[in-house]
């Protein structure tokens, strides 16, 4: 598919250059493109930033007819249409936020044999609740003007992926409907089994796959310990941000709207320069601040999520993630935001085992979403494998003889960074507390569950044992392996307020009962990263 001797081939050169004003295509692209033209049902899987939208706008000014692009988000939607708009390409969107005459004139592109309009952006909704846009859409395909449609985003038709929406099961009947319109889908975030799943999904199995490497040399990954109280932690960002990253811009992501406040205000108090970005900012606000950290008048903004979509600032050198992502599909996208000018940057995440019970009691309503969260939690708990082969790895990519060229902490760090801790003993000991505190009916939280095993809390909970003869801190380590690996498992308790998560026994902890089962576990100090 890499080839340029196809019939459209010369024109495909021509409209990269003269329109996109694209020199070169980057890795895929092109593959992507010859194969949608052929008109193969297409799933493409791009990190976020290695330039998907390319694929399905290219070629929708190869051939006469209009492309369908389905996009879930009205914002990135606007953004795309202005810009095709500014290279004279026609586009328009048809959304909820659209005028009822502005749909009017994007519905009637459909049935406008003579339109211009080469491209037509619409939400997945509009498949499921508008008859009007269905039949149009027929008639377009009728006259044979239906060239390809585009689904963007297209993990979220899979419950196994992390961003499930329903709507877009609804699109499972566009290849029966339409069956000689290629369908291309576009993703940043797919493991094999999502994958399998959507082709399911979309009525197109066995359609060609084209990934493109997940690998980001530039980007150096770090875990760092995160000090039990707030005050600590802004101390260490205070550090990152005057030090390390100065003169520089970044993101420091949090997971809720109280800590992005608190962030701020913590660290404007000790002098620097950051603002708050969130959901229950209006969107005048949130441009607002997008804008001023744009021209670096904030080092960093501290954002929840809603901080995502739409950023195109190249030059974002650091990534803080100042609680985990609900899954490796997240950390990967928000962490990706640094280096898209393709010099270094770092994404730093601060972890700690409570953290752990903070994001599953937010996700673990949904399917799959528990593994999801561990996926994080093991990534942050490695200290013997590479890190970047360890996200290949968990987007199914082959990782070969790939040099990681020390730019991620544990290919870089020193020899006697691990602590080695030999779990047998230390199981056993563990799942008595648990079973004692069954019988007493206790719920046990995480908390403790540690304090018992350090003999602290309360007496009747405690083992008879001796203390453990390393930190808490690796304690935690060990409680955090057992959880991610089934031996304990949660179980999520709801009051008035809020959800608990206590801890009980899981998989039979017996089978740990190798002697020579060890775990070797990391130091992830501060100092390590002066
Ligand atoms: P994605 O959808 O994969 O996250 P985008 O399609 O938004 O990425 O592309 C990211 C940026 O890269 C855009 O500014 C786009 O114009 C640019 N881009 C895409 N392809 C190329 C290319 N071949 N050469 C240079 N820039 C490109």
């Amino acid at each position: 598919w890499t080839g340029t001797n196809y019939e459209w081939s010369e024109k495909v050169e021509n409209v990269l250059n003269n329109i996109f004003k694209i020199i070169a295509f980057r890795p895929k692209q092109l593959s992507v493109i010859n194969s949608t033209l052929s008109n193969q049902h297409t799933i493409v899987v791009m990190p976020t930033g290695a330039g998907k939208s390319l694929c399905y706008q290219l070629p929708a000014l190869i051939k006469p007819g209009l492309t369908i692009v389905v996009s879930p988000l009205i914002s990135l939607m606007e953004d795309q249409v202005r810009s095709l708009n500014k290279k004279n390409v026609s586009a328009k969107y048809i959304s909820s936020s659209s005028s009822k005459d502005e749909t009017s004139a994007a519905l009637n592109v459909l049935k406008d044999k003579a339109t211009d309009v080469k491209l037509l952006y619409v939400t997945p909704e509009r498949f499921a609740k508008s008859k009007r846009f269905m039949s149009n859409l027929q008639k377009c395909h009728a006259d044979g003007r239906l060239q390809r449609i585009a689904i963007d985003e297209v993990h979220c038709c899979s419950q196994w992926g992390h961003d499930f929406r329903p709507d877009y099961k609804y699109l499972g009947i566009l290849s029966n409907m339409f069956p000689n319109v290629p369908i291309l889908g576009l993703t940043a975030t797919a493991t094999a089994h999502v994958l399998t799943d959507v082709q399911k999904i979309l009525n197109i199995p066995g359609c060609l796959v084209i990934k493109s490497t997940f690998n980001r040399p530039n980007l150096f990954y770090k875990i760092l310990e995160k000090p039990t109280s707030q005050d600590e932690c802004i101390t260490i960002l205070e550090k990152l941000l005057k030090y390390r990253y100065r003169d520089e811009t970044g993101i420091i992501y949090t997971n809720s709207i109280k800590d992005t406040e608190d962030i701020t205000q913590g660290l404007r108090k000790r002098g620097l320069k950051v603002e708050c970005y969130h959901a229950n900012l209006d969107s005048e606000a949130r441009s607002k601040v997008h804008l001023k950290w744009h021209d670096k008048h904030y080092q960093a903004i501290v954002a929840t999520v809603a901080f995502g979509m739409g950023i195109d600032k190249a030059d974002v050198r650091f990534v803080i993630h100042y609680t985990i992502s609900k899954s490796m599909e997240n950390y990967y996208q928000e962490s990706g935001r640094a280096g898209r000018d393709g010099l270094r940057a770092e994404c730093v995440t601060l972890y700690r085992m409570q953290d752990i019970f903070k994001v599953s009691t937010m996700v673990f309503s949904s399917v799959g979403s528990l593994d999801h969260l561990y996926g994080m939690i093991k990534y942050c708990l490695n200290g013997t494998y590479c890190r970047r082969q360890l996200i290949a790895e968990h987007f199914d990519e082959d990782w070969g003889n790939t040099d990681c060229n020390k730019m991620c902490d544990v290919c870089c760090q020193p020899e006697n960074n691990l602590k080695e801790i030999n779990l047998e003993l230390h199981c056993k000991t563990i799942s008595s507390i648990i079973e004692n505190a069954e019988k007493q009916d206790t719920k046990l939280t995480a908390q403790k569950l540690i304090d018992a095993w350090f003999l602290k809390g309360p007496v009747p909970l405690r083992h008879k044992g001796k203390e453990p003869n390393f930190s808490r801190n690796i304690g935690e380590d060990v409680i955090a392996y057992l959880i991610t690996n089934n031996f304990i498992i949660e179980d999520f308790h709801f009051t008035a307020y809020s959800t608990i998560s206590y801890l009980k026994r899981g998989v039979n902890m017996d089978v740990v009962s190798d002697p020579n089962f060890s775990l070797k576990m990391p130091i992830r100090k501060y100092s390590s990263f002066e």
